[in-house]
């Protein structure tokens, strides 16, 4: 199952909210100021001469600078770093695959997933759409080795990397049925590593307990949010990521009427968790016996999107994630140059001396010639296609942007 984030069109028009906010920053030497962001999306690909607000961002059409063309406008200030570290640095110790399935890292895919309903094994991956391509996949599907008499998986899940236990849900309430997050951080970067759909959780795990690999966090099972799915799809639906804001309660708090529900994970929220591909992650794994590089497969991946934004403050998440600063930050930062994966995970930071957008607008979106990366990240609603056939930001990317100066 796709514990797929889900996106919801809005309307939501509130007022343009101007919000002072003390930044500290103490990873990269700049002594924080109270700030007043205030930031407008751009969309720079496409001309039909008509403006509107773009699905899922907060805030109000801001007037146009060129007629050519689309605007949204968000809120955007500097965000706590009091919440910045999200785990203690562990080190580099050994990587367990987190299942009993016996597997190298010459197995071909094909025999580690477990297929959607459609039954094309490719849905157990990272990436692939489903519903006729209505819902992205964030994580890999590992289909169950060992079953009971009553055909349900008997497979231990355990720890892949040691870590922290940052998240423990017993209870099927969402997507990802019962599941647990573990933080980690390696190589300046804070990510988290998600076992879903399980059918029990390990009863002596609590927040804030270390773990290490290969510690047992639940048994794979078939949860979800409504009554878990068919016994012969169950599988571990384990991902991999980064988290994006300590302040995701207040976002989803202002958006809570269109999700319908509230949120019951913290920051442990799948909206607030942007995912990439796990596979090349644990087949290092497997080839090396030791933690994989995060880092350098975030290095390896295209850039989609620039999204350039006028803004004094520095998100938390370049204070958790300092190795994506691609240069230190100047003394009076002006605003920054962000790049995103096709999936719409934030790849590097990039601080500015002096404002980027010139104009009304603060903030200005470029994406990839790429018409193969285009199209992925059309998908997975990084980029939305308008009637014309031009591109705008879509609400995924919307929401990681808004989410990163919340
Ligand atoms: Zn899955």
């Amino acid at each position: 199952m796709p514990p797929a984030k889900r996106i919801v069109a809005t309307d939501d028009r509130a007022p343009l909210r101007r919000r002072l906010r003390r930044n500290r920053l103490a990873a990269i030497c700049v002594v924080g100021a109270a700030v007043v962001a205030v930031a407008s999306l751009v969309f720079t690909n496409g001309c039909d001469g008509r403006k509107k607000t773009q699905a899922g961002a907060a805030g109000k059409v801001a007037a146009a600078s060129e007629p050519s063309s689309e605007f949204a406008s968000l809120s955007a200030s500097s965000a706590s770093a009091s919440t910045a570290s999200l785990a203690v640095d562990i080190g580099r110790g050994r990587f367990v695959w987190p299942t009993p399935l016996p597997v190298t890292a010459e197995t071909p895919w094909e025999k580690i997933v477990q297929a959607s309903a459609s039954g094309d094994p490719s849905t157990g991956l990272f990436g692939t759409a489903r519903n006729s391509g209505g819902r992205f996949h964030e994580g890999l599907d590992i289909r169950p080795h060992s079953r009971n008499r009553r055909r349900e998986p008997t497979d231990v899940v355990r720890a892949a990397i040691a870590g922290v236990v940052a998240h423990v849900a017993p209870t099927p309430n969402g997507a990802y049925g019962r599941y647990v997050v573990l933080s980690h951080s390696e190589e300046g970067l804070s990510f988290y590593t998600l076992y879903a759909h399980l059918s029990a959780v390990d009863s002596g795990l609590k927040a804030g307990a270390a773990v290490e690999a290969g510690d047992k966090l639940g048994v794979m099972g078939r949860s979800d949010g409504a009554g878990g799915f068919s016994k012969e799809r169950a599988h571990l639906h384990f991902e991999m990521g980064l988290r994006i804001s300590p302040n995701f309660g207040q976002w989803y708090a202002r958006k809570q009427k269109e999700f319908g529900a509230p949120n019951r994970h913290g920051l442990w929220n799948g909206y607030n968790l942007y995912g990439c591909d796990p596979l090349p992650f644990v087949r290092e794994g497997l080839r090396t016996g030791a933690t994989p590089s995060l880092l350098a497969q975030i290095r390896r991946e295209p850039t989609a999107v620039t999204v350039l934004v006028n803004s004094r403050s520095v998100p938390a998440f370049v204070l958790e994630n300092p190795a994506l600063l691609t240069a230190p930050a100047p003394k009076n930062i002006g605003g920054w140059k962000i790049d995103f994966a096709w999936h719409g995970m934030p790849l590097s930071f990039t601080p500015l001396g002096t404002p980027p957008v010139t104009g009304r607008a603060t903030m200005e979106v470029q994406m990839t010639r790429d018409a193969a990366l285009q199209r992925k990240a059309r998908v997975r609603r990084v980029l939305a296609q308008k009637r014309d056939g031009g591109l705008v930001a879509g609400e995924t990317l919307t929401n990681v942007v808004t989410l990163l100066f919340e």
